[in-house]
């Protein structure tokens, strides 16, 4: 157990909030579903590349239970010459995958000029490379709309919790975390995902914590392995790309699964979940 004690981050820790976070989404436009409360399962592609493409992958997911959709419209490309994707064009058909399947909608914002777009998106990802991105996060913090955070891949554990709690100081409890892997001597995955951090973070915060086995791993095959870990460990959701034809993807394709892979990982983990560690609330002595 954590020796309790007093941390830099007073909102996002435990100390001061001591029951679970329960970070509800969506409900308006959309079915209703309460991160931290039940197991949510985000799926969907990396980038919305066409009309067709966004509202068959919907279907798809939402038929093999994933709770959440995802689809990128901004896309953070690391060379400026990558398809940078379809931005307002593409949030209009992740409001019609929203309609024609009633999962409520995630999608990154990488600057708040862009809000007024992302009016119908349920949840606002902040990516891992705006982690630290401090006007971004307070001016988000001043939307109302629940954030989902991801761990910069170049940033300790304490300052994921501080770029947390730079949302909740300004207004903001609506936030959700997601370990995404950082930056290692390691090669052979993209990331490094370091899974013992999710029993921490359920120990330290009490803001819901899911697992991106995507984007950590890089490589398809190990999608459903690194999902079953992590829910068995105790995160509480997943977030997965998939597409129709992952070598035809237009961003991220190694890491992307098939639907029927993505049907599978779905099965497998919610058999897991009666097997999923319960992390000991440090400050209830449970
Ligand atoms: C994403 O989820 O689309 C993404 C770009 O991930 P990350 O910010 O973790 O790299
Ligand atoms: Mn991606």
């Amino acid at each position: 157990m954590v020796i309790i004690k007093e941390t830099p981050y007073k909102m996002a820790g435990r100390m001061y909030h001591i029951e679970d976070s329960l970070i509800s989404v969506g409900g308006h436009n959309s079915e209703k579903v309460i991160f931290g409360e039940k197991f949510q399962i985000i799926g969907g592609p990396c980038t919305i590349e066409n009309r067709k493409q966004m509202l068959e992958t919907a279907k798809s997911v939402k038929a093999s239970g994933a709770t959440v959709l995802r689809g990128g419209a901004f896309k953070p490309r690391t060379s400026p010459y990558s398809f940078q994707g379809l931005g307002e064009e593409g949030l209009k058909y992740l409001s019609e995958a929203k309609a024609l399947t009633g999962l409520p909608t995630v999608s990154e914002i990488m600057d708040s000029s862009q809000l007024a777009m992302f009016e119908d998106v349920d949840i606002l990802q902040v990516g891992s490379k705006n982690m630290q991105n401090f006007s971004l996060l307070k001016a988000l913090a001043k939307s109302n709309k629940p954030i989902l955070l991801k761990h910069s891949f170049g940033c300790t554990l304490e300052e994921f919790l501080l770029s947390a709690e730079y949302i909740l100081a300004n207004g903001n409890p609506n936030v959700i975390l997601c370990e995404r892997g950082i930056r290692t001597f390691e090669t052979a995955t993209r990331f490094s995902l370091d899974l013992s951090l999710i029993p921490l973070i359920r120990e330290l915060s009490h803001l819901p914590i899911i697992v991106d086995p995507s984007h950590s791993s890089g490589i398809s095959s190990l999608v459903k392995p690194v999902s079953k870990a992590a829910t068995v460990i105790g995160a509480q959701g997943l977030m997965i790309e998939v597409h129709d034809n992952p070598c035809e993807a237009l961003c991220d394709g190694p890491q992307a699964v098939s639907y029927k892979d993505f049907e599978n990982i779905v099965k497998s983990c919610e058999e897991l979940l009666p097997f999923a560690h319960q992390t000991k609330n440090p400050f209830l002595g449970n």
